[in-house]
């Protein structure tokens, strides 16, 4: 049994509690609220750890993740296996950043989510999506290089698919492959040299299609959206959240309320691509062209009610680090958001969308204990969250998966 005593962030309420206390036994929180609120058992085997200067909250979790290793600093080849292996070392890094949980698009996310609940492996949850499904020559199409058939066959990330029988095969594939959601492109994109930002990529009829596979599967489709007509496409066609959300209009963020769909950020790579070093010069400019829609974007979403979720989609690139993931939390307060409303979309909104909802997101008894400390009090100053040196303490599932004793 742990017991842990400091300031708590409740994210259910929105509050900070100065004088709290967290107790955990086993894998599950028994505890979260106010010092003195529970007795200690006369025969508990007891550990105390005291915050003093830091704040208790819940694990952090990113919604938008592509573990293929692909950009890492730290890869050592570009074969599958040396990508694997790359992956297995980088997500220790986002535990060291305070990253309990994750939703997954690529290749990888089905294997690492078992080798890690197994406990072969260090590492978040992982709720994965399989690979982002695309129309040939749209945004996740890696271009002419390979043959669309061999795209499929050998991509890490993307899968291809045309067509209402090409829909249905791609979905169904990727259930084959262990997805537990699935992620198409809705629009053209930054980051793809052969589309337009505002391409709608797929008819509302082969949306539809997916959609209406995943649930079957019991599940949802995520659609990447930078333009603004193939969001509302998604929208009108049920998909479950909007990725990035560049460019949304008032019909948009009415149909997400109605919808109970989810906006997930990667505003920290969305702000941040004109400082990046090393980009081609065609996505620097489409970065650029599309950067002013995102604050007004935003504004909407949030007064309109919108569920948001914190994503990233770094890559533990020289741009990206892991060990900095947590700036994504100060990029969603540089759009209107409270501090606490971001700490909500990085932890019980995330839990949302990997539909883990009533087992982590949040200092509930009941739940998992998938908690961090961290030094300062995020809810005062959110940049605390945003390096991992300042990750005092990371248990996932009750364990305690790093400890600085500094
Ligand atoms: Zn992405």
């Amino acid at each position: 049994m742990y017991l842990l005593y400091g300031r708590v962030i409740d994210v259910i309420h929105g509050e900070v509690i100065e004088n709290g206390m967290v107790v955990t036994d086993g894998e599950r929180i028994v505890y979260a609220g106010a010092e003195g609120g529970f007795r200690v058992p006369a025969d508990a085997d007891v550990r105390v750890i005291e915050v003093e200067d830091g704040t208790i909250l819940p694990g952090l979790i990113d919604a938008h993740a592509h573990l293929s290793g692909c950009e890492s600093v730290n890869r050592t080849g570009n074969t599958p296996y040396e990508l694997l292996l790359t992956v297995v070392h980088d997500i220790g890094e986002l535990v060291d950043a305070g990253i309990t949980g994750v939703r997954d698009m690529s290749v990888f996310g089905y294997p690492l989510m078992k080798a890690i609940e197994k406990g072969n492996i260090r590492g978040p949850r992982i709720m994965p999506g399989g690979r982002v499904i695309g129309s040939t020559g749209g945004h996740s199409d890696p271009g002419p290089e390979l043959s669309p058939a061999e795209v499929n066959e050998k991509d890490l990330t993307s899968y291809l698919a045309d067509g209402r029988e090409g829909c249905l095969r791609a979905v169904r594939t990727q259930f084959r492959e262990g997805a537990r959601f699935i992620k198409i492109c809705a629009t053209g994109g930054v980051s793809s040299q052969m589309d337009g930002v505002e391409d709608i990529q797929f008819s509302l009829e082969e949306m539809e299609v997916m959609v209406q596979e995943a649930k079957r599967h019991g599940t949802y489709v995520a659609a990447h959206c930078t333009g603004l007509e193939g969001a509302r496409q998604a929208l009108r066609a049920g998909v479950t959240s909007i990725e990035h959300g560049i460019r949304l209009d008032e019909e948009c963020v009415r149909l997400m309320v109605q919808n109970d769909a989810t906006l997930v950020t990667t505003l920290s790579v969305a702000f941040g691509i004109k400082n990046f070093t090393g980009l081609p010069d065609y996505l620097v400019e489409k970065a650029l062209a599309v950067e002013k829609y995102i604050r007004d974007s935003y504004a909407l979403a949030h007064r309109a009610g919108v569920r948001v979720a914190l994503g990233s989609d770094y890559s533990n690139s020289r741009n990206t680090p892991y060990s900095k993931i947590g700036r994504e939390f100060e990029a969603l307060t540089q759009v209107g958001y409270s501090n606490i409303e971001a700490i909500q979309a990085g932890t019980i909104h995330g839990a949302h969308l990997m539909k883990l909802e009533d087992q982590t997101g949040s200092l509930t008894p009941g739940k998992l204990a998938d908690l961090i400390v961290v030094k300062g009090n995020p809810a005062e100053d959110i940049s605390v969250l945003a390096d991992s040196d300042r990750v005092k303490l990371v248990m996932i599932g009750g364990v305690i998966q790093k400890e600085l004793h500094t």
